[in-house]
């Protein structure tokens, strides 16, 4: 499932190719050392198979059992041909993206970037956003609207976050409330999926949005259902009443998709609101003040993750790369870009994200006793010695 666009089958193709392009111009990793690779499982997508010129398998997809046993065969494959791989899953459907992660991490090398990078890169913003409010993490209530593979994916490394500051798992999954397709995720309703079940409430089912924010008072509210105009104004407003600074991440892609718009959310909340998104919003003029809206892009992440984690050499990519990830992204806005109110460094400041979150993952391996490579002292200049970079002599 591409984005939006849903099942493009072979011709997929395009993501891999462009998401590895990130990898070598945000992290500096060798070219001719990145290998797109498309699963091609079938399509159901009738277009496509109607098309005389559509270069995939001309079939169906396959499911289950046949599906699990062609995406192991891969698995084993690419570590026997390519030991030393990192694999980054992507666009795989809802269905099976949380369930493969969950099967394939403890062994593999491998992260699921619509899971694991969204939640670090929305885990920092949401850091970073404390800095402003003056606020503590362990005192936040988020409310999520949408409760798929990106909402469930910040909520688990929210509570894992927590439960580094010491916080007993139980109690951290209580600060995450849900809300998916059929309204509030509440104990009493009967069909709700697993990855969902531990943020079940005990609350009776709701389902208007501004009733719940105004029953659970969140501090944190964030849009990953995929649905546009969803934080209506009586949404904000009341967000608003109940905090001083409303933090309203409307991550959901592209921008016609967004929950609302940054200048929404700057109106409706008189210029209170932190506002991050998933697509881009230009400043806004709001009452001669210019407000910077920031974008939760996961190309903050998955380069310097990739890269920390190829050299470390780890036999897997555990959460506490994440973490790391997502403390130090935070921890590289400057003052400056602070008092503007922007929750992620600019991107042409990218490389030296990438370079730092780098830095971290080495440490993070060495300090859990993952390092596999013997890496010297000073680690940035070792990062920075195998970075490639697109200079001719
Ligand atoms: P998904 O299909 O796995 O999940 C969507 C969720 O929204 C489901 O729980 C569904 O029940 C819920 N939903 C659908 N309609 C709803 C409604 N009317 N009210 C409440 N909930 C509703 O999708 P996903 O992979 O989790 O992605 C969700 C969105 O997040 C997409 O738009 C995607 O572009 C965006 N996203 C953004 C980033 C980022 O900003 N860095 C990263 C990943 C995904």
């Amino acid at each position: 499932r591409i984005l939006g666009l849903g099942d493009l089958g072979a011709n997929g193709m395009g993501i891999p190719v462009g998401k590895l392009s990130l990898y070598t111009v945000c992290a500096g990793i060798p070219p001719e050392r990145c290998l797109p690779i498309t699963l091609d499982v079938g399509t159901n997508n009738k277009k496509l198979l109607k098309s005389p010129t559509y270069l995939g398998i001309n079939k169906n997809r396959v499911e289950g059992s046949e599906y699990d046993y062609f995406i192991e065969k891969f698995m084993i494959t690419i570590k026997k041909r390519f030991p030393s791989a990192v694999i980054q899953f992507e666009d795989f459907a809802n269905k099976n993206a949380s369930r493969l992660l969950k099967k394939y991490q403890p062994t593999y090398r491998m992260f699921n970037d619509d899971i694991q990078g969204t939640a670090a890169v929305a885990l920092a913003g949401i850091i970073t956003s404390m800095k402003i409010t003056k606020q503590l993490l362990k005192d936040q209530v988020l409310l999520f609207y949408g409760a798929g593979t990106a909402g469930i994916g910040i909520g688990n490394l929210f509570v894992d976050a927590l439960i580094e500051l010491g916080e007993k798992k139980q109690e951290a999954q209580k600060r995450c409330w849900f809300v998916d397709s059929k309204g509030l995720v509440v104990s009493k309703r009967k069909e709700i999926k697993y990855e969902k079940q531990k943020y079940a409430h005990n609350h009776p089912h709701l389902t208007d949005l501004t009733d719940i924010i105004k029953q659970v008072k969140p501090t944190i509210l964030i849009g990953t259902s995929g649905q546009g105009q969803k934080f209506t104004q009586p949404v904000i407003t009341a967000l608003s009443k109940i905090n001083k600074h409303p933090i309203v991440f409307a991550l959901s892609n592209p921008t016609s998709k967004s929950e609302c718009t940054a200048e929404q959310a700057y109106n409706w909340s008189s210029g209170k609101a932190i506002f991050a998104s998933g697509s881009p919003f230009a400043t806004v003029n709001f009452k001669k003040e210019i407000k910077y809206p920031s974008q939760g892009n996961n190309v903050y992440i998955f380069p310097g993750v990739g890269l920390g984690s190829v050299l470390t050499g780890a036999e897997k990519i555990p959460k506490s790369f994440f973490l790391a990830a997502a403390k130090t992204l935070s921890n590289i806005v400057s003052a400056t870009e602070l008092e503007q109110g922007l929750l992620y460094p600019p991107l042409d400041r990218i490389r030296e994200v990438s370079i730092a979150i780098a830095v971290s993952i080495v440490k993070k391996a060495k300090s859990e006793k993952l390092l596999k490579m013997s890496i010297p002292d000073d680690i940035k200049s070792h990062i920075e010695n195998y970075m490639y970079s697109p200079k001719y002599d």
